[in-house]
């Protein structure tokens, strides 16, 4: 614990941090320019290897915005839920999932299908952006 320490702040704790403060989906690019902001001298492969690792370890999700780049936000998928994404701000809200039973026996009697797994995804306009 000497005096450096304080300054010397690892990747993943700068990223998590960074991720943790806005709840938002930001791609490697956005996460290497605040933290070059924040005059860190972490590079841009670092982001992406911090990333990959935070992913390995379920503390982030991933998703490929509409430009086909991949974007990450700090996300608790041992507790099963969906996003509502904002597009105006971005903001991502989870939201539970309670409505599928209803689907799952509609797919089953209709198509003989049986339901084991969904993804799912909300856009629209978040409390502060209505
Ligand atoms: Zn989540
Ligand atoms: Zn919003
Ligand atoms: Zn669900």
């Amino acid at each position: 614990m000497g005096t450096r320490s304080a300054y010397v702040t690892k990747p993943r704790e700068q990223i998590t941090a960074l991720l943790r403060a806005e709840p938002r989906f930001f791609s490697a690019a956005e996460i290497h320019r605040r933290l070059e902001d924040e005059a860190s001298k972490v590079s841009l492969s670092t982001v992406y290897r911090t990333l990959e690792h935070l992913l390995e370890r379920g503390e982030i999700a991933a998703r490929v915005d509409e430009s086909g780049e991949s974007t990450y936000t700090m996300c608790a998928p041992e507790r099963h839920h969906h996003h509502a994404i904002c597009r105006v701000c971005g903001r991502v809200e989870d939201v539970t999932c309670s409505t599928m039973d209803q689907l799952a026996e509609s797919l089953r009697q209709l198509h003989g299908f049986e339901l084991d797994d969904h993804k799912m995804e909300f856009s629209g306009r978040c409390r502060a952006c209505r």
